[in-house]
């Protein structure tokens, strides 16, 4: 039997943590990422498909209400869901550990 699985995560290489595997962040999240300031509320979407996890997101407040997400975690498994959740413009990866640390800093 053959599975094929979208692959949530995205490898990335950062100037000061090397490379991992990254998870997807909307822009406003990654600014604040990137700037080291505090970050907002953080909303995780998933998508699942044929019953099984293939897709997520970390989204600001506002980027979640855009796709008429309300919860942290927000979890789908209808059929539409993964193309809903890949259809987020502007979504890119971002180094876990600096994601870790603009966590730690709020
Ligand atoms: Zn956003
Ligand atoms: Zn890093």
């Amino acid at each position: 039997m053959i599975t094929r699985h979208a692959t949530s995560m995205a490898f990335v290489i950062c100037q000061r943590h090397g490379g991992h595997v990254a998870p997807l962040l909307c822009p406003h999240l990654r600014e604040a990422v990137h700037a080291g300031l505090p970050l907002s509320e953080i909303f995780y979407v998933e998508a699942w498909y044929l019953g099984d996890r293939a897709w997520s997101h970390h989204l600001c407040p506002s980027c979640a209400r855009e796709i008429g997400v309300t919860d942290n975690s927000t979890i789908w498994k209808d059929d539409e869901s993964l193309d809903r959740l890949m259809g987020i413009r502007d979504i890119a990866p971002v180094c876990p550990l600096c994601f870790d640390e603009a966590k730690a800093v709020a």
